[in-house]
């Protein structure tokens, strides 16, 4: 079925008027035109221009949907559907925040940080913090997007924030680090940009437990002493101050799990020509921080062979497949991958080596135009927040490549994050009142037939628990709850993006189905409780 969907839409223009019959208003706006093509867009650009692309596909369904209001013209339907469109590609507020601090040397540095708010169709908002040197305001903005769809893509009801702080952390003292998360912290708070119920941060590129517990502890000290929800304005905490076991490795485990929903996938691995399963797919990834280092963990031990690693300062191959559980001890104790004697150091650009699976897991735009043609990888999985250009993506695409966009792939970090939230606002942990029970019943219910099964027969067969029963009685510990959990949410998410992509014939266009499937809740939110009032 989706070779001849692919056939189709050689044939078809790229959005799908086919499907219902009310003209396709929504334009790209002008701006964005040269992004299909630019070697090197902006970041911001290029995540409008994926929404657009989205938007422009759905526009017409949208129209039709707005048959409900009977009393309404169809100018008057058509204009509601494109205020919130456009809505949806802009941010609602954004801040910077300059302050001083005083170095260990003496001397003094200011300091600039961002938070950006995209659409509060949800409160609270959601969204990482990141440490870097490139961080800029229009980098955040379209960061926050990203995670609007994100949530609404795995249907976790938050609206999409971000923000960072334009540092390099390892020039910095720990001490230093910490003076700059709190004061960024109460910036922030004085502006109302965070808090439990308005937008609760999380760990992002260079920033971890760590800095979130200075947070909390911030915001407990000061404006958050009163508040008995004070815990819930982070989450990615370290456990013992509320956080969830299983959020630390929640990103990567999420990558796995999405990769997985299509590798076990027959009918689209039949547009790949593959077997489903990892057994022997050679995977390479981009980065072995947090996200690529799990996912890696999670693939290896799924039965993939990861031949290659490529890190900002050493790339590693073995064809053979690495160890990766082998390789996280070794930087357990080195802090990084360099020197690692059981996979040899490659000169090789790891991300256009021969491979089935590529896995960019470090930072944005590193695949585009120029090096789309040569990757070799017929899936790949986006770990990172923006890896490839539409430019890039566009020549994937034509190649067959299937492509697992990231609003989709590494929402596993966020909806752990909601986990983490509930328990929180709960106060209370996953398990901790019913898990044993849930088990005792499930041990009982078989005690129980095979007793009365024994009654009518003495040679009847003793009835056991099978894999799936065995797993659901020994999940009693909250990492098990929350992995189980994570499952459902992916699956879900999976199978909504995959109807999408049916629904519009978008083939192996899988970012402009996941992007439709979320804004299309996210649309009926926002005409829901009236636009106006956002
Ligand atoms: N920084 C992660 C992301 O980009 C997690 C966000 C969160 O947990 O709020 O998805």
């Amino acid at each position: 079925m989706l070779r001849s969907l692919a056939r189709i839409r050689h044939r078809m223009p790229s959005c799908c008027p086919l499907l219902v019959s009310v003209r396709n208003e929504h334009k790209i706006p002008e701006k964005l035109q040269s992004v299909e093509t630019d070697k090197d867009p902006e970041f911001s650009a290029m995540v409008l221009y994926y929404y657009h692309k989205a938007a422009q596909t759905m526009e017409p369904e949208l129209i039709k949907e707005m048959e409900k209001y009977p009393h309404m013209k169809a100018e008057e339907r058509q204009a509601r559907v494109s205020a919130i469109l456009n809505m949806l590609g802009s941010v609602s507020t954004s801040v910077e925040v300059n302050f001083p601090i005083v170095r260990k040397n003496g001397t003094y540095e200011i300091i600039s940080g961002y938070r950006s708010h995209h659409v509060r169709h949800r409160l609270p908002l959601k969204g990482g913090i990141r440490y870097a040197l490139d961080v800029n305001e229009s980098e955040v903005k379209a960061l926050a997007a990203i995670m609007t769809f994100k949530c609404a893509c795995v249907n976790l009801p938050y609206g999409g924030s971000k923000g960072g702080v334009c540092i390099d952390p390892k020039q910095y003292t720990v001490d230093e680090l910490q003076t700059i998360t709190r004061r960024y912290t109460m910036e922030l708070l004085k502006r109302n940009m965070i808090g439990p119920g308005i937008d609760v941060p999380a760990p992002d590129v260079n920033t971890g437990p760590r800095e979130m517990s200075w947070i909390v502890d911030q915001y407990q000290k000061t404006f958050g002493y009163k508040d008995i929800n004070s815990s819930a304005i982070v989450t990615g905490k370290p456990v013992h101050i509320g956080g969830i076991n299983g959020r630390h490795s929640a990103t990567g485990r999420g990558v796995w799990k999405a990769g997985d929903l299509f590798l076990q996938d027959k009918e689209w691995m039949e547009l790949l020509k593959w077997k489903t399963g990892w057994e022997d797919k050679r995977v390479i990834v981009q980065g072995f921080g947090n996200v690529g280092s799990f996912a890696s963990k999670f693939v290896h031990e799924a039965g993939a062979k990861v031949i290659g690693i490529k890190e900002f300062d050493v790339s590693l191959y073995n064809k053979d497949g690495i160890d990766i559980n082998d390789l996280f001890e070794y930087v357990e104790e080195k802090k990084t991958i360099k020197g690692y004697s059981k996979a040899e150091e490659s000169k090789e650009e790891l991300l256009t080596a021969d491979t089935d699976i590529l896995m960019p897991c470090a930072t944005q735009k590193v695949i585009t135009s120029e090096n789309a043609n040569d990757i070799k990888a017929k899936l790949i999985l986006e770990g990172a927040n923006g890896p490839t250009t539409p430019a890039g993506e566009k020549i994937l695409l034509e190649k067959g490549v299937l492509l697992v966009p990231d609003l989709y792939c590494n929402a596993g970090g966020v909806t752990v994050s909601y986990f983490e939230y509930l328990k929180n606002i709960n106060h209370v942990s996953y398990g901790k009142m019913n898990s044993k029970s849930t088990s005792q019943i499930i041990t009982e219910l078989l005690n129980s037939i095979n007793e009365s099964m024994q009654q009518c027969s003495d040679d009847y067969p003793e009835i056991k628990a099978n894999k799936k029963l065995t797993k659901i009685r020994e999940c009693t510990r909250e990492a098990d709850i929350v992995d189980s959990a994570l499952q459902t949410v992916m699956e879900s998410a999976a199978a909504g993006i995959k109807h999408m992509a049916h629904k519009f014939e978008l083939c192996n266009d899988l970012r402009r189905a996941a992007y439709v499937w979320s804004a299309f809740k996210i649309f009926q939110a926002l005409e829901s409780s009236g636009i106006s009032q956002q």
